[in-house]
């Protein structure tokens, strides 16, 4: 059987397009491809980010540490807390 990586698929990622900018930093830094650009602007006229439905989320929050808006939120999947909950 191939190796995979550990917990690689048991994530899901949320974009909150109200704080999305679309500056495009979290699809610089992920490296499964999991987000891309929403080609349809939003009622700013801003065109955000959305996920990929091919890509899968290893849940290596890089995404997340690395947005200045706090746009991103990824969850173990099953689980209701986020896993980049800093409390
Ligand atoms: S880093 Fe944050 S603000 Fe920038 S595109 Fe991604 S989710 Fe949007
Ligand atoms: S947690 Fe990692 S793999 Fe998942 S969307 Fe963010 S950067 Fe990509």
């Amino acid at each position: 059987m191939p190796k995979t990586k550990k917990n690689k698929g048991n994530f899901s990622v949320k974009i909150l397009k109200k704080y999305c900018k679309g500056c495009g930093l979290c699809i610089e830094v992920c490296r499964e491809e999991k987000i891309e650009i929403d080609p349809s602007p939003n009622e700013r006229g801003i065109c955000t980010v959305r996920v990929s439905r091919e890509a899968v989320c290893s849940g290596c929050l890089r995404c997340t540490a690395i947005c200045p808006d706090g746009g991103i939120e990824i969850y173990r999947n099953g689980h209701d807390k986020k896993t980049n909950d800093r409390e």
